[in-house]
């Protein structure tokens, strides 16, 4: 039982997927990025509504997360991101995942471990300077992979992330380059069904290019790749990740003489009104970074937070008489008429808004809102438990 949960809005999915379809182009395959638990809100989860919306096939990095969506009865094709060693090869290919070549010692591994053909991905690094084959060696190693027996070269692709909308300029020309290099490939001869390049940061800045598929994670779970302060809130996106709660287990008045030492803070108020939250840092909240002060709502109204320990949220309750030891404590979301922004969170926490979120994967528990706008509680479990 965990006593903090999250609750995930599939409808802001569905709409965040429906708002983006005009900006990636009709006849585009759409490959979904449920890597990192679907950005926080769970792998199962998003690979169900990802299946139920239509897409081409889902991302993600690690082995077990794909083992887990398959378990929960996903049928679509499960690319694996991530780079493996060679020495990983046998055990990719227990199941039917599609692995990522960038290396001729993977290429080999795979060819040798496959009894048949398999179909693989290769990744160019067109700029970001992380994993991919170099870009200039890559019409030679893809042709060589194209001839291998047993791999299947089903997809190229690269990743152009970046981070503040000033990166527009930089990915327009790795698009470029992405592009000649399939334009030299085709001129070579050789066919590969499926090619993609963009990821959020491109649609979102309004990039094209000549792929026939686009790989998206950030905007689909309403999340932006930029940061607020560098291009606003982007138009539409609906957080899917909608609220962090958990409850109060205790409420107490500290009297003259009894004063508590938390979180390194000494000698509160006489009479100061205290509660304490069941969320902390074993929760994937961390401290207020310097100088930043922390609130969340208790009975609709913002209290602040005196201290974060592994398992507690220490809260003044001063503004809150009537609080009671039960009551709903929201770190983010909305409470009556009052609201705290993932932002915020992220802010007082001196993270990103994906940082927090990462965070709390396979920490808290996750409630599910259905289409009637009420909660499934048969679906809290912890993350790990949900496949
Ligand atoms: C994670 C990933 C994406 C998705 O990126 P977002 O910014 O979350 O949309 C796309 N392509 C590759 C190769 C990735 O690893």
């Amino acid at each position: 039982m965990h006593p903090a949960w999250t609750e995930i809005d599939l409808d802001a999915l569905a709409a965040n997927y429906r708002l983006l379809e005009g900006r990636i182009g009709a006849g585009v395959r759409v490959i979904a990025s449920v890597k990192a638990d679907a950005y926080g809100m769970g792998a199962v989860a998003a690979a169900r509504a990802f299946q139920d919306l239509g897409v081409f096939a889902l991302a993600t990095g690690t082995v077990d997360e794909a083992v887990a969506i398959r378990g929960a009865g996903v049928t679509l094709p499960i690319v694996l991101f991530n780079t493996y060693l060679p020495g990983d090869a046998a055990r990719l290919l227990e199941h039917d995942f599609i692995p990522t070549i960038d290396s001729m010692a993977m290429a080999e591994a795979v060819s040798r471990a496959a009894p048949r053909p398999r179909p693989v991905y290769v990744k160019v690094d067109a700029g970001l300077g992380r994993l991919g084959v170099a870009m200039i060696e890559a019409p030679g190693f893809i042709e060589r992979i194209a001839a291998m027996a047993n791999l299947d070269l089903q997809g190229v692709y690269t990743h152009l992330a970046f981070a503040h909308a000033g990166g527009r300029d930089w990915a327009a020309a790795r698009l470029g380059a992405f592009d000649a290099l399939l334009a030299e490939l085709k001129a070579m001869g050789i066919q590969i069904p499926v090619t993609q390049a963009r990821a959020s940061s491109c649609l979102l800045a309004g990039l094209g290019d000549s792929c026939s598929a686009v790989c998206v994670g950030h905007a689909y779970y309403g999340l932006s790749p930029y940061s607020e302060a560098d291009v606003g809130e982007v138009a539409g996106l609906r957080p899917v990740v909608r609220a962090l709660r958990t409850r109060l287990v205790r409420v107490a008045r500290h009297r003259q003489g009894s004063d508590v030492a938390i979180g390194g803070l000494y000698g509160l108020r006489a009479g100061m009104r205290t509660g304490v939250g069941a969320i902390g840092l074993s929760g994937g909240l961390s401290r207020p970074a310097p100088g930043q002060d922390a609130h969340v709502l208790v009975r609709g109204r913002r209290v602040p937070v005196i201290a974060v320990s592994l398992e507690h949220l220490s809260l003044d309750l001063g503004g809150v008489d009537e609080a009671q030891v039960g009551d709903q404590v929201t770190v983010f979301g909305t409470d009556g008429s009052g609201e705290i922004s993932l932002d915020e969170v992220a802010a007082w926490q001196g993270r990103s808004p994906l940082e927090v979120l990462s965070m709390l994967a396979g920490r808290t528990a996750r409630r599910t809102l259905d289409g009637g706008g009420a909660f499934d509680h048969s679906s809290e479990a912890p993350a790990g438990d949900q496949a």
